[in-house]
């Protein structure tokens, strides 16, 4: 299995990872979950654009183009024969002796890269379960910071009561998943937290927001409460993994007849057909 480090596509089993990486230490680095289907790349561009922006909101300076980790990316799917999976990639600040404060200018960031390979069968999602929890993250979440405590403690919340997801709230007010973004429908128009501090603006959301333009469904960024959320017509979940997925069930309690939404299911054949425009043979 070959990897990237710093660039270069390595075996895997020749990559170590240093004591001192402020990754390892600090959590300080940022990383991406980016899709691949038909051994392509999907919606690319945008991750690897968020990546840069992340990277440059906490003083990273990634030394690459997208276009650079675009072409060294598709090299390592080729050399790995990734048909369906995803590639995971992450730049810390570097390896420097332990200190709270950045290293000098001169150490490097440290950029991994590797792929997984995860099944796609085109068809659509069912209903999956969630629980509602406290958010109790930290004012960025819009830096896809390796930092993600918060996040763990969410989802390990909700793998315990036996659900796909925990929905996050600060006060009554819905934020995102554990590691997803969450939508409501209300009398057939979606509404889904604006692109703050609060929230990780996720591509699969802004797909989703692009699909409801293209297809005239009405849309709101616009927030929304815990009450609102258990009283909706339909609870849409999306992340690159989970793609488009409806929540069916919140805290045991039905969301709306307890199966998957007409909007929902629309949103989901839409996005199916933007990754056959995208990644078709
Ligand atoms: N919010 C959080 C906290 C996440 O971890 C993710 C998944 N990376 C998302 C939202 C969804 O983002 P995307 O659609 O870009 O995967």
């Amino acid at each position: 299995e070959k990897m990237i480090l710093n660039g270069e596509i390595r075996n895997r089993s020749e990559i170590k990872v240093e004591i001192e990486d402020r990754g390892y230490q600090f959590g300080d680095g940022v990383y991406e979950v980016i899709r691949i289907y038909n051994g392509k790349l999907f919606t690319s561009e945008m991750h690897l654009a968020r990546l840069i922006e992340s990277a440059k909101k906490i003083n990273i300076t990634i030394p690459y183009t997208i276009e650079e980790i675009e072409v060294k990316l598709k090299e390592l799917i080729a050399e790995n024969a990734i048909t369906f999976g995803t590639v995971y990639m992450q730049f810390t600040r570097g390896v420097s002796p332990r200190n709270h404060a950045f290293p000098s200018t001169d150490v490097a960031p440290v950029y991994v890269a590797y792929t997984k390979e995860v099944p796609y069968s085109g068809v659509l999602k069912p209903g999956a379960k969630a629980i509602t929890v406290e958010d109790i993250r930290w004012l960025r979440c819009d830096i896809k910071s390796l930092n993600l405590l918060g996040n763990i403690l969410a989802k390990q919340k909700a793998a315990e009561a036996g659900c796909f997801e925990a929905i996050q709230h600060r006060c009554g007010t819905v934020t995102e998943g554990s590691s997803s973004n969450v939508s409501i429908v209300v009398n057939g128009e979606l509404k889904t937290h604006p692109a703050t501090n609060l929230i990780l603006n996720g591509i699969t959301r802004q797909v989703m927001i692009k699909i409801c333009k293209d297809l005239g469904i009405s849309y709101k960024e616009d927030d929304f409460t815990l009450e609102e959320l258990l009283a909706a017509e339909e609870v849409i979940m999306t992340s690159t993994t989970a793609e488009i997925t409806p929540i069916t069930e919140i805290d045991g309690q039905a969301i709306g007849n307890g199966e998957s939404g007409t909007v929902t299911r629309q949103l989901q054949q839409a996005f199916h057909a933007e990754i056959e425009r995208q990644c078709g043979h």
